[in-house]
């Protein structure tokens, strides 16, 4: 049994999902399960949907329509002049977003966000299966939900594994057992004890394929994306980019935590555990071989680099001269958990604990006012962090011309930079 799975990129339009649905009915031969995320930025206008209700922002109902004609139009296309069942569970899903809308907030920002926002990859996949169906390649929709179970963090659920995997199993292995079939389902999305839609963060389908690889023991995971594999450095950054056609889990996971925007960094574990390969693969050109990470243990032949902009570096230092130690550690990593701030370096001396995070106006504010009760807390944005995974000083030299370091942390393959343009100064 395989699984793939396509992102908003490959279904963003008609001709999208006419593309997917070739790619799909070239695997006649195999149980499978597809996995797809909101169609286009859908998952962005949703969110925007959310807050306009939740906070009485703008006209949600503006939103809403945008959002509905834009599936609308692609229904059109994909079933032209048919008076398709598809139509009456599209219209079905927008009178509940509709009715949900109208009605007052009555939950928490988070929990309402998980209800709305998942409704991307229902429209999606209700719309894909159609299509398959239509086009003779006969499939299941299914509701992710009925599945995998989570806890109630909303907007970054955590997987109950045992009870979703006992679910999988009761439900579906049978089935899939029984001979082939052809299932689609939503990326992003499950649910928690009391059935409440929960999502696994953004950008979670990735994550999803790789748990639903886990628990259906699939031979393999292909991520079909806009990019004909896995590069050594984002295109947008660096003229010559190379594909890696191989690469470990432990590389992969290395650079998916540093931030390199191939796949969901939660994405590999659950697939190295039951040595499931990926292939990353491309949408526009299927038949390139993309990249497969798997177990192979082979170090990469080229340095990988890792940009990220718009980076912020905090330094907390005690108020009263003591040491950075353990207790202020604690306390410290306790309060970024709490307001779930992403460390992407830390280092530390005797007097000082530095990190480097994203830039985020609200999050970063509330944090930095909490942290300053305790501790002393100096604040630099505008910076780039670089990560260069086997690096060499030519390849330190090459992204460092011009800049001026503030942290740099090496370890035996990778080191960081947290770094801004040197500022020319005025004579
Ligand atoms: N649709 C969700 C998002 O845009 C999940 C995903 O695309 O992976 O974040
Ligand atoms: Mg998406």
């Amino acid at each position: 049994m395989k699984v793939f799975k396509f992102g908003g990129a490959s279904v963003k339009d008609a001709i999208g999902i006419k593309n997917v649905a070739n790619i799909i009915s070239g695997h006649k031969n195999n149980n499978l399960i597809v996995v797809v995320s909101a169609m286009g930025k859908v998952t962005n206008l949703l969110e925007e949907l959310t807050k306009a209700y939740y906070y009485k922002t703008s006209n949600a109902k503006d939103v809403l329509e945008k959002i509905k004609q834009y599936h609308l139009q692609i229904i059109d296309e994909l079933f032209e002049g048919e008076n398709h069942i598809i139509y009456q569970e599209i219209n079905s899903i927008f009178k509940i977003i509709n009715e949900k809308v109208e009605n007052q907030v009555s939950s928490p920002f988070d929990s309402q966000y998980d209800q709305l926002v998942s409704l991307g990859e229902f429209l999606s996949s209700k719309i894909l299966s159609a299509y398959l169906n239509l086009t003779g390649y006969k499939n299941e929709w299914i509701d992710a939900r009925d599945f995998l179970k989570t806890d109630s963090t909303f907007r970054e659920a955590k997987i109950n594994w045992e009870l979703s995997q006992k679910l999988w199993d009761e439900k579906y292995k049978p089935l899939l057992e029984k001979g082939q079939n052809t299932y689609v389902t939503q990326g992003f999305i499950g649910s928690n004890a009391e059935n409440l839609t929960t999502t696994l963060g953004r950008d979670g389908s990735d994550y999803s394929a790789a748990i639903i690889s886990h628990i259906a023991n699939a031979k393999d995971l292909t991520i079909w994306k806009d990019v004909p594999g896995l590069l050594n450095a984002d295109p947008k950054w660096f003229d010559e980019t190379e594909i890696i056609s191989q690469i470990s889990y432990q590389d992969a996971i290395e650079l998916a935590y540093y931030g390199a925007n191939i796949i969901h960094p939660k994405t590999i574990k659950p697939l190295q555990n039951k040595s499931i390969p990926l292939f990353v693969k491309s949408f526009i050109n299927p038949e390139t071989p993309g990249t497969v990470i798997d177990q192979n243990t082979s170090k990469l032949p080229v340095a990988c680099f890792i940009f990220k902009v718009n980076q912020v570096l905090i330094s907390i230092s005690p108020k009263d001269f003591s040491f950075i130690i353990e207790e202020n550690l604690s306390h410290i990593f306790k309060i970024f958990a709490d307001y779930r701030v992403k460390i992407h370096v830390m280092n530390n001396t005797a007097l000082k604990f530095s990190v480097c995070i994203d830039f985020d106006e609200q999050k970063n504010t509330d944090l930095v006012n909490k942290l300053s009760e305790t501790f002393k807390v100096n604040v630099k944005n505008g910076l780039e962090l670089v990560t260069i995974r086997y690096y060499d000083q030519k390849t330190i030299d090459r992204v460092t011309e011009n800049k001026q370091i503030f942290l740099e942390l090496k370890s035996r393959n990778t080191v960081q930079m947290v770094m801004s343009d040197v500022v020319e100064q005025s004579k």
